[in-house]
């Protein structure tokens, strides 16, 4: 080859790099999924104002994460945003509105993680932490530890400076109505038809079981623009809980989940079931370790869950910005806004 052409060859390699370099990188993608409970969510059995009312929370919710995102803050913060306007709304089950538990009392779970860092926060079995899932990032980043659990959590609240609220806050009479079906099925030694939460007993396992028609349990999952994620999820449990019960929404790896290697989750569902099936995890371990794609990934771990004998479902939210909200219930409220344009609330099962 002659100078010359070397020469040439040399300028069309520079030219062909600088076009590549000047070519603008596609945006990022970031955006958030929601979740409000999963359940017997049947369009039938629905008003149509209530499903009004039900749509317009989730949708503020979104929009209140979205708007953090949008404005450049991080996955965490607008998870903390968007799961803190479902605590405050009576329709969920979390925060205000949550369901009773055998005492007639509110006793809350939340957790919340952190994709970049790998760290998480959680509380269980509060029952005057205004919003819980404040506390449970406050345990992520004002202690050393991961999981407090009742009164040791509040006196953790109280030396932050939190007010704390008394419990009749968190009280709705609907749920205090839930609680007396509840009452009355378990007396009468059957599930409480078309009510949360009834309390079982399975003759043959020797075992109670909490039948629940609807969960109300809140979750987000989110991706900023940086590219990390970041999921959260709150609860009052299941109705008519006994004995300082807590679910899978307070248990790292059940209930909540987030890495930036793999994808975020929140889930809701029949706890005991969902913790035995290490539920967010597994769809995290299924795309490290198998290389499933997010879909895939949820949809084989709800199967596991509905093998077990659980009902349910996740939100999950992937790097990339690919969600999935599988679940093996009639219904789930859930609903994602991204920044492709996409913003939809669905309710119930598709084509239902
Ligand atoms: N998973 C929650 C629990 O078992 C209940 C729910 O999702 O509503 O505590």
């Amino acid at each position: 080859m002659s100078l010359k052409q070397l020469c040439r060859l040399t300028a069309l390699v520079l030219g062909a790099c600088c076009t590549r370099a000047e070519t603008p990188a596609p945006p990022r993608p970031f955006g958030l999924v929601v979740h409000g409970g999963a359940g017997v969510i049947l369009r039938a059995d629905l008003p149509a104002a209530l499903e009004a009312e039900y749509r317009t929370a989730l949708q503020a919710a979104l929009d209140a994460g979205y708007t953090v995102l949008a404005d450049g803050g991080t996955a965490l913060d607008a998870v903390l945003a968007t799961v803190c306007r479902l605590e405050d709304s009576p329709l969920y089950n979390a925060g205000r509105g949550a369901v009773l538990n055998a005492d007639g009392v509110c006793e809350l779970d939340a957790a919340i993680m952190d994709g970049r860092t790998i760290t998480a926060g959680a509380i269980a079995g509060v029952r005057h932490i205004r919003n819980p899932i404040v506390l449970a990032r406050d345990v992520m980043e004002k202690s050393p530890h991961v999981l407090l659990s009742g009164a040791g959590a509040e006196q953790f609240a109280t030396s932050l400076g939190y007010t704390l609220v008394p419990n009749e806050y968190f009280q709705t009479e609907r749920r205090k109505a839930q609680l007396q079906q509840a009452r009355d099925a378990e007396a009468k030694g059957r599930p409480a038809a078309g009510m949360p939460g009834g309390l079982r007993r399975q003759p043959a396992a020797g075992a109670l079981v909490l039948d629940e028609r609807k969960f109300g349990t809140v979750g987000c999952v989110a991706l900023d623009r940086a590219g990390n994620l970041a999921a959260g999820t709150s609860t009052g449990g299941m109705t008519n809980k006994k004995f300082g019960r807590v679910g899978d929404s307070p248990i790292i790896g059940a209930g909540t989940y987030a890495n930036n290697r793999t994808c975020a989750v929140s889930a809701t569902g029949h706890g005991e079931y969902f913790i035995r099936a290490v539920v967010a995890y597994d769809i995290a371990a299924r795309m490290e370790y198998l290389h499933r794609p997010l879909a895939a990934a949820a949809a084989e771990t709800i199967a596991r869950v509905g093998a077990l004998g659980g009902t349910g479902g996740v939100i999950a939210l992937d790097a990339r910005g690919n969600i999935a909200m599988p679940f093996n219930t009639p219904g789930m409220y859930r609903g994602c806004k991204l920044s492709t344009g996409e913003d939809r609330i669905e309710l119930f099962e598709p084509g239902r």
